[in-house]
């Protein structure tokens, strides 16, 4: 058993709680709602954190098996897993197989084109600014995190997106970009946050179908039942 002790954190969709058994772990609790470009967007739907907690826990429970190291420990129920207490490095780190979102925006190229190369970027964890794009050396200028840092998230991040390619392509789905967040834990850099249709897109690998939060985001369609066949796809 584990005893919420005290709200750490609210967040626009988690929430983290100390225990009282531990100082040294969390628990990360998933919410119902949504926001999208900055918080200007709002909106919840049902089940969508108990689609996000299964989904990343099982992914997690996949990584580790794969030699990834996260900050994950064991799911609790519906909507929280417990977890390691990192100090996050202010980096969104994302990689992309396929072009989508701001990389169309910020270049003017088409969706879906698909690259010969995983392309990987940060973006600079600072609502305030609107989470610009960051390069190592002005991530490492700023002590965002230092160059032995970036290239173990680098080479980690790498890693997930290979690892996640395969197993989503054997459950009929496409990943084409996702978004990952990693923290310190007793000086070990682990993989955090979540993975989940909320930070990654997914689509469906036979209709082209969006099954992500994009959906959400540009009122494209019935999320709620998106979010769902995720789960189902996920836990099979
Ligand atoms: N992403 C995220 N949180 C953010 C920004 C992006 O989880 O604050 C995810 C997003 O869901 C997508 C990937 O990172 O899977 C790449 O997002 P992009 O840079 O295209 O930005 P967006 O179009 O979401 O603004």
């Amino acid at each position: 058993m584990w005893t919420k002790k005290e709200q750490l954190y609210e967040g626009k969709a988690k929430k983290i709680w100390s225990v009282e058994e531990s100082d040294d772990l969390v628990i990360q609790e998933f919410k119902n709602d949504a926001t999208a470009f900055n918080g200007e967007k709002r909106g919840s739907w049902a089940n969508k954190g108990t689609v996000n907690t299964t989904v990343a826990s099982t992914l997690f429970r996949y990584l580790e098996s794969r030699g990834v190291e996260t900050h994950f420990i064991e799911q609790l129920s519906d909507n929280e897993m417990l977890i390691k207490k990192l100090t996050i490095v202010p980096l969104e780190v994302i990689v992309r197989n396929r072009s989508a979102g701001s990389f169309c925006k910020r270049y003017g190229a088409t969706e879906g084109i698909i690259f010969a190369e995983p392309t990987f970027e940060f973006s600079y964890k600072r609502d305030d600014l609107g989470d610009p794009l960051i390069n190592n050396s002005h991530a490492i200028a700023l002590s965002l995190a230092t160059a032995e840092e970036i290239a173990t998230i680098q080479q980690s991040a790498l890693l997930v997106n290979e690892l996640l390619q395969t197993f989503f392509i054997d459950r009929g789905i496409i990943l084409v970009d996702f978004k990952l967040e990693f923290g310190k834990h007793h000086g070990t850099i682990l993989l955090g946050d979540e993975i989940s249709p909320d930070t990654c897109r997914f689509w469906d690998a036979k209709t082209g179908a969006k099954l992500d939060k994009d959906l959400f985001r540009f009122d494209l369609g019935d999320v709620e039942s998106a979010y769902a066949t995720m789960l189902q796809k996920v836990v099979g």
